[in-house]
């Protein structure tokens, strides 16, 4: 018979053609199908053919689960980036920055302590430090929210702060809140690229994670590495790789390599460039719609000398941390839902609920299709319909 082909989401008709109505925006998760064109520029040099007899072993040549070749490739990636140093440091990769999370959380709890590590971030964050810290629970950690509580920290607790910087949901640079000989800081830079913000130096932490999910899009090989300084920390986050899963799978690594190598042809540029202009486009448009509503407002991140393009540049974050000013609008996603449009609730970050997330990272159809519900909804405050 004849072969059946899948719609894109919102299309429907014997050749796709036609567009569903009342089709919802989808402006959640996190998907970084922006980068999808990119790579379809490269369909060749991006390829992979894996011989069935390939790479059938446990480990490399050098008997580690961590390929040299790649962690070369990931160095080489950050000197092009300007975004981190990593000279005499150390790389552990994991599956996705998810499990490094939990890694740096393992490697860096007291062992000897009478009480857990504190497992701690900023409101609003990312809503995996909590859940993933809460599941994996052991009697040496516990997430303890916001780092509020913390901040007079006298009794000298051991604490770990995760530090998301640019920030998820809402694109800001941050620093360390918390200080002193017991608090260790994680820096989760999955987002420190040319597409989402400014660079303002490279970063050079003890403890940094980065994922290829938000460099070249790819976040279904679950790929990500994290940079140590510390030889021990770099040794105990190596030993949790090797009890949970005996290292990444050497396909993830491999396809990495691959997509890594493409960018380094040309020292990034293409990539880069291409990321930027498509994310600084879609905070620019989705300004100007937003700017004529009286109802919502967009989150302020001011312009930044950028260590990579040497010159300040407007924002452009991942997300748009959308507000409802009014006050009877106690459910901020529901307004939105009721618009057509789904967004993923301030509250899933620890914030209130007249906050919602958007994405502004996926698909170029799923952008503008948020658009113009955006569009349609702000329209409506004028009664221009
Ligand atoms: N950290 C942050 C701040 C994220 O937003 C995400 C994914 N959305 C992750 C980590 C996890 O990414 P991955 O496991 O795909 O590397």
């Amino acid at each position: 018979g004849k072969p059946v082909c899948e719609c894109n989401t919102c299309y429907q008709g014997p050749d796709c053609s036609e567009f569903i109505s009342d089709c919802a925006a989808n402006a959640d998760g996190g998907d970084p199908l922006f980068l999808e064109p990119f790579w379809m520029l490269h369909p060749a040099s991006s390829a992979l053919l894996v011989a069935g007899w390939h790479r059938m072993s446990y480990i490399f040549n050098d008997h580690t689960y961590i390929s040299q070749v790649l962690v070369n490739h990931i160095r080489k990636v950050h000197a092009i980036a300007k975004n981190a140093v990593t000279d005499g440091k150390y790389i552990v990769f994991g599956a996705g920055s998810t499990q490094l999370i939990n890694a740096a959380v393992f490697a860096l709890s007291s062992e000897n302590s009478s009480y857990p590590t504190s497992v701690v971030a900023t409101t609003p964050y990312y809503p995996l430090y909590k859940s993933q810290t809460d599941y994996f629970e052991t009697s040496h950690f516990e997430f303890d929210g916001d780092t509020s509580l913390f901040k007079n920290n006298s009794e000298g607790l051991d604490v770990i702060e995760f530090v998301t910087s640019p920030n998820n949901p809402d694109g800001h640079l941050r620093k360390a809140v918390l200080q002193g000989p017991s608090v260790r800081t994680v820096y989760d830079h999955a987002y420190y690229w040319p597409y989402f913000t400014a660079l303002p130096a490279p970063v050079d932490e003890d403890v940094m994670i980065f994922t290829i999910s938000k460099l070249t899009g790819h976040a279904g090989s679950r790929f990500g590495w994290a940079i140590i300084k510390d030889e021990d920390v770099y040794e105990r986050m190596v030993t949790y790789m090797s009890q949970a899963e005996m290292g990444v799978s050497r396909d993830a690594q491999l396809r990495a390599l691959k997509l890594l190598d493409v960018m380094l042809k040309d020292d990034g540029r293409e990539i880069f460039d291409f990321g930027y202009k498509r994310m600084t486009d879609r905070w620019k448009r989705l300004n100007q719609i937003i700017s004529l509503s009286k109802r919502f407002n967009l989150q302020e991140i001011s312009p930044q000398y950028c260590n990579f393009l040497n010159k300040i540049r407007e924002p452009s974050p991942a997300y748009a941390w959308l507000k409802c000013e009014r006050e009877q609008d106690t459910n901020c996603t529901a307004v939105l839902r009721a618009a057509n449009i789904i967004g993923r609730e301030g509250r899933v970050f620890n914030a209130d609920s007249h906050h919602v997330r958007l994405s502004l990272l996926r698909s170029q159809d799923d952008f503008e299709l948020l658009l113009y519900r955006l569009n349609e909804l702000v329209t409506r405050e004028y009664g221009a319909y």
